[in-house]
């Protein structure tokens, strides 16, 4: 399973997720505005990638 990957140097790290909300699994965490963390759950729908205006949400090119 692809699953997401959370560019860290890319999220200002000052607002809640607006990401987090959309992952129908809620597989993404976020602990206070850090950058959210993707756990096990994630089943690469892609939904969070859209959503992210800062493109922190990306899937490793292959
Ligand atoms: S790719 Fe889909 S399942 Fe994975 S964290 Fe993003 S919204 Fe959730």
């Amino acid at each position: 399973m692809k699953q997401v990957q959370v560019k860290v140097s890319r999220c200002p790290q000052n607002h809640a997720c607006p990401a987090v909300r959309v992952c129908p699994v809620g597989a993404l965490v976020q602990e206070g505005f850090q950058a959210p963390r993707v756990t096990e759950t994630c089943v690469g729908c892609g939904q969070c990638v859209a959503v992210c205006p800062k493109g922190a949400l990306h899937f490793e090119k292959e």
